[in-house]
């Protein structure tokens, strides 16, 4: 819908500088004054400019684009002219989903100095990251003991390899619904194998706009992040999505930092969540005052690996949480940790962890 009031945007934007060159062209009336088209076509521009920016795109459909725009030899031009301008500021506040049944169940998988993240409800699921290339083993048969024949959406959040190193695996062995990934080209061989797996199975690629909301289960899941945009830290290219079930909700913010999360802040969209999975493992160079403040968590969970090379969790973060009293759980810690929701209240399957960093 927004592309019908972006092209009469386009027409009156055309006929208004027409009309500013020579009026005669565009105006019907007997004087053919400059005025006149400075009022008319350029009110018609901005209604339709400012409808096409702001109306239509909330809520919009999820942007499909095709797999064969992520044949690799020609990532770089196809993508190139896939990238629009940026998502506008949205008014939109999404809190509560209300017809709800069952529980949400989610899983932080212990994939050591990694993320994957299970979500479930009433037999519809999302896989948020894959861990790391050595991960695929564990992965495959943690998905199968929980009975997963299918998974509704694969999220790669961003292109580094400890959350899409199995992602490649994950898809060659399961029925696939929908594969979000930031529209963002990465050289490794890791990100390779994932677009080939990808284009073996025919599967179309969603590269998620800020304001996108889609269901799984009962559960809304909004995207929050990132905008599509040149980021410098690939990081910050992490999808963020908030999953809304009845009054509770979990927000999964891959290793999005500071230029992400300042730009949610200043989005409209509530970023309050009960549960935030902290960002980038715990790096100080994630959960900014600014972003953790608006979270407002209930809990946090940290995943990361036992005695990692980067020192993760950061004394920094850790410190923040515990001076908010904010419960922590860890897989470094607890190993895999169960979260679940029944649209009201959010149980854990083990007890917080501690508020250690490593030295
Ligand atoms: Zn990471």
């Amino acid at each position: 819908m927004d592309i019908l009031f972006s092209f009469m945007a386009f027409l009156f934007l055309s006929l208004f500088i027409l009309g500013l060159l020579e009026p005669k062209y565009v105006i019907w009336t007997k004087n053919k004054k400059r005025l006149k088209v400075l009022k008319y076509y350029g009110s018609l521009f901005l209604i339709f400019f400012l409808t096409s920016t702001y109306i239509f795109p909330l809520g919009g459909e999820i942007q499909k684009i095709p797999v064969k725009d992520f044949n690799v030899s020609s990532l770089l031009l196809s993508l190139k002219d896939k990238i629009k301008k940026d998502t506008p500021v949205l008014s939109e506040d999404v809190h509560v989903s209300e017809d709800y049944s069952g529980k949400l169940r989610v899983h932080f998988i212990d994939v050591g100095q990694a993320d994957s993240i299970l979500i479930e409800n009433n037999g519809e699921t999302m896989l948020i990251d894959a861990g790391n290339n050595s991960d695929s083993k564990l992965l495959l048969s943690y998905l199968r003991k929980n009975n997963i024949k299918k998974l509704n959406y694969v999220v790669g959040t961003h292109p580094h390899e400890d959350h899409i190193g199995s992602l490649d695996t994950v898809i060659n062995n399961f029925k696939i619904g929908n594969v979000l990934l930031p529209n963002i080209i990465h050289t490794t061989k890791t990100y390779r194998d994932v677009i080939s797996a990808i284009k073996n199975k025919n599967i179309k690629v969603t590269k998620p706009k800020i304001g996108n909301t889609f269901k799984v289960g009962d559960s809304t899941c909004v995207i929050l992040a990132p905008r599509d945009k040149k980021y410098h830290n690939l990081n910050d290219y992490s999808i963020v999505i908030k999953v809304i079930f009845g009054n509770t909700s979990y927000i999964f913010t891959g290793d999005s930092e500071k230029d992400s999360e300042e730009e949610m802040v200043r989005n409209r969209i509530s970023l309050k969540s009960n549960v935030l999975k902290v960002g980038h493992h715990g790096s100080r160079s994630s959960t900014s005052d600014a972003f953790l403040n608006e979270v407002s968590p209930q809990y946090a969970v940290i995943s990361c690996g036992r005695k990692n090379d980067y020192k993760h969790p950061h004394r920094e973060t850790v410190e923040k949480l515990r001076l908010k009293g904010i419960p922590l759980y860890r897989t470094d810690e607890s190993g895999t940790i169960i979260s679940t929701s029944d649209g009201n209240s959010i149980e854990f399957n083990v007890s917080p962890g501690s508020y250690n960093y490593p030295k």
